[in-house]
């Protein structure tokens, strides 16, 4: 009997081992790059922020931050930032140039994931016209309105808006690739069809880009609420989702606007894998 359990191990043994040398085969290589999206203004009051005055007088910078992520021989760009015509707040570099310095040209950039409407986060959208624009069902349903509120700009997005590029609205969760591995997840409240993205590394573990979730770490810490959200119950959902979901994956809660989490990523062109 002894003799037998230990054959059977074996089998088994050699079958995962035989799954597994498969999948690594199979397995497209993940990286994820941060790309500056923006010249950030001076540190300032970013009391504004939090609705009910928990950061009065919390003097910061805010950077501007977009994404790049590489799956086997497709790119997604996660957010556009600034545009390149936003005076002070415009990046040294445009996102393209900065594409250059890592040998990939706009055409590969299969999407272009946007976590929110914003003109920080759309700017430079333009650059990759025969990309997927990937954005919430929420957003885009604000965006395509015969009158979108004066803080929502479509233009860096008329292209797709006009029909000219293709457009996947997101309702809710987004599986990028099919396989689990770049996520984008329905975090709304900031704006109505908000989202933020969690990409799983091999070897630097999880990481959850937060879109505008939140705007800095105290303000995460804290569940705030700026009061120009357009939903504050989603918003506290969202941010519980979002802290939920980092626990449960160990994954690294980037925040996108944080000059302290920049460094969570290796500086370009360097990528963490
Ligand atoms: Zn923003």
């Amino acid at each position: 009997m002894h003799r037998i359990l230990t054959s059977l191990a074996l089998i088994a043994g050699v079958a995962a081992s035989g799954t597994a040398s498969l999948a690594q085969t199979a397995a497209p290589e993940i990286s994820l790059t941060r790309i500056d999206c923006g010249t950030s203004a001076p540190a300032a009051d970013v009391g504004r922020f939090s609705d009910v005055f928990a950061h009065q007088g919390l003097v910061l910078p805010l950077v501007y931050s977009c994404y790049l992520i590489r799956h086997g021989d497709d790119y997604m760009l996660w957010d556009s930032g600034q545009s390149m015509s936003a005076g002070a707040l415009a990046p040294k570099t445009s996102v393209v140039d900065q594409l250059a310095q890592l040998s990939v040209k706009p055409e590969q950039v299969r999407f272009v994931g946007i976590s929110h409407y914003h003109p920080d986060h759309t700017g430079q959208a333009a650059a990759f016209p025969q990309a997927t624009l990937l954005i919430g069902k929420g957003d885009w349903d604000v965006l395509t309105s015969p009158k979108p509120p004066a803080n929502v700009n479509p233009a860096p997005l008329a292209h797709w808006i006009g029909g000219g590029g293709k457009v996947e609205p997101v309702p809710l969760d987004k599986d990028v690739f099919d396989d689990g591995t770049v996520i984008m997840l329905a975090t709304p409240g900031h704006t109505p069809g908000h989202h933020s993205v969690l990409i799983k590394l091999r070897q630097a573990g999880n990481v959850l880009v937060t879109g505008d979730a939140a705007h800095f770490h105290e303000n995460y810490d804290s569940n705030g609420v700026p009061p120009f959200n357009t939903g504050r119950a989603e918003s506290l959902a969202s941010l519980d989702r979002i802290k939920k979901i980092a626990a449960n994956t160990k994954a690294t809660v980037i925040i996108q606007h944080d000059p302290r989490d920049v460094a969570k990523l290796p500086a370009l062109p360097a990528a963490a894998k």
